[in-house]
C-alpha cells in the first residue's frame, strides 16, 4: 500500500498495525522529515549509517532478510517529496510482502528502526499532536469553515453577507443605518451559528477554533448553543485574509496548548487516584498486568522516554531493563530486544485503551515512565 497523495496522520489504522508481529525482527520502520535539500542530504547519512549499524547487528540469515526489506523500502525511502509533503512513514517487511507508505504534511522526527513488528511510538506521538480539527475564521461579513486534518487544511462552508450593498441606498441618518448594520450582522451571526452546529456534527473532531479580527467572533460565541460552545478549543484574533498557512499555524498552537491541558489533567487525575488508592496503577510492572488484563482506560506515557527490554514473541513475556536470554525463560520461544514502552503502547491499542502523552514534569515520579487510569 502506497500513498500517492497526502495522509492525515487520524486515516492511517493504527490499531491494525499494533495487531502486526513475527517471531523475528523483519519489520522495517522508517520515519523522515522529507522536506527541503538540506533533509534530503541529512536522511541520507542517518540512513546509510543505521543500515549498516542494523547490518552489522543480526544473524546471517535475518542480514539477508533485511538487505532484501530495504532493497523493497529503498525507493520510496528516497522517493522526492510530492507538493506540500512534509514528512514519511515506511514500514516494510519483504517476508511478509508487506510495504506500507506514508505521505504527511507534517514532520516526524528521524527514525530508522528493525523491529518484531511496525515501530509506531512516533507514529502515536504525531497522533497526539495533531487531531483533526475545524477553524471557524469569522467576522461581521463572512465566514469560512475549515477542518485541518495533521495540517491539510479543506474549506467546508464559505458564508458571507453584503452589508454595504444592502443598505447603501436611501437616505438614511448615520444612527438609522447604524442600526440596521448592527441588525444585519446579528442576523449574519445567527446563520452562521446555526452553520457551525451542522458542520460540526458532520465532521467528527475534537472541536473547533474560533478565529477572527475585531468583535464579531465573540458575539457569535454567546450565541452559539452550550453544547456547540463546550467544542471551542480556543479564540484567537488574526485577519480575516490570512493565508492559509498562517490559519493552519494559528490553528495549531491552539490546539497543541489544548492538549496539553488535556494531558496535564490526565496526570492529576493519575495522581489524585493513586493518593486515594483509588483505580490507578504506575510503574511498568503494574501497567503491564492491567494492560495484560484490559484493565486499563487510559495509558499515560511520559514524552520521549524509552526503556530497553526483551519480549518473547511466542508467550508474550515482556521484561524490562535486562538483554535477552538465548531462549524464553518461561517457554523457550525466541526472544528480541524491544522497547518496552513501544511494546505497552501497542499493548494498549489492542485493548482500546487511550494513551496520553504527559510532560515529565507532570508526571508523579518520573523514574515511573509509565502509569495507567483503570476501569475497573
Ligand atoms: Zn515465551
Amino acid at each position: 500500500m502506497i500513498s500517492e497523495e497526502l495522509s492525515p496522520v487520524t486515516d492511517i489504522d493504527i490499531r491494525a498495525l499494533a495487531e502486526i508481529y513475527d517471531e523475528q525482527d523483519v519489520y522495517l520502520s522508517v520515519y523522515l522529515p522529507v522536506s527541503g535539500r538540506e533533509n534530503e542530504h541529512l536522511n541520507r547519512i542517518f540512513v546509510d549509517s543505521r543500515f549498516s549499524a542494523i547490518k552489522k547487528a543480526l544473524d546471517p540469515d535475518l542480514r539477508s532478510e533485511f538487505e532484501k526489506t530495504f532493497e523493497m523500502a529503498e525507493s520510496s525511502v528516497f522517493d522526492e517529496p510530492i507538493s506540500g509533503e512534509k514528512g514519511r512513514i515506511i514500514f516494510a517487511s519483504s517476508k511478509e510482502s508487506f510495504l506500507h507508505v506514508y505521505r504527511l504534511a507534517v514532520e516526524p522526527e528521524q527514525s530508522f528502526v528493525l523491529d518484531t513488528s511496525p515501530y509506531l511510538l512516533p507514529l502515536a506521538k504525531l497522533r497526539a499532536d495533531y487531531e483533526d480539527y475545524g477553524v471557524l475564521l469569522v467576522d461581521s461579513r463572512e465566514a469560512r469553515f475549515t477542518c485541518i486534518r495533521s495540517d491539510i487544511a479543506e474549506e467546508k462552508k464559505h458564508l458571507s453577507t453584503d452589508l454595504m450593498n444592502k443598505h447603501k441606498k436611501g437616505g438614511w441618518s448615520q444612527m438609522r443605518f447604524n442600526h440596521l448594520r448592527k441588525g444585519a450582522i446579528k442576523s449574519f451571526l445567527s446563520e452562521v451559528a446555526d452553520n457551525v452546529q451542522g458542520t460540526c456534527d458532520q465532521l467528527q473532531t475534537r472541536g473547533f477554533v474560533l478565529a477572527g479580527p475585531g468583535e464579531a467572533k465573540q458575539h457569535l460565541m454567546e450565541i452559539l448553543p452550550q453544547e456547540v460552545q463546550q467544542k471551542v478549543l480556543g479564540v484567537v484574533d488574526v485577519p480575516i485574509d490570512i493565508p492559509e498557512d498562517e490559519l493552519v499555524e494559528a490553528g495549531d498552537a491552539v490546539l497543541q496548548e489544548n492538549e496539553k491541558s488535556k494531558s496535564r489533567s490526565a496526570a492529576e487525575e493519575l495522581k489524585s487516584e493513586i493518593l486515594k488508592g483509588g483505580l490507578a496503577v504506575y510503574g511498568i510492572e503494574d501497567v503491564k498486568a492491567s494492560l495484560e488484563q484490559a484493565r486499563v482506560n487510559t495509558l499515560l506515557i511520559i514524552k520521549d522516554s524509552s526503556v530497553p527490554g526483551w519480549l518473547c514473541e511466542r508467550c508474550q513475556n515482556l521484561q524490562s531493563n535486562s538483554k535477552p536470554p538465548k531462549e524464553c525463560e518461561r517457554c523457550g520461544g525466541p526472544t528480541s530486544t524491544v522497547d518496552v514502552v513501544e511494546e505497552l503502547y501497542e499493548l494498549a491499542q489492542r485493548t482500546g485503551a487511550n494513551v496520553e502523552f504527559v510532560e515529565k514534569e507532570d508526571f508523579l515520579d518520573s523514574d515511573d515512565v509509565v502509569g495507567a487510569l483503570l476501569r475497573y
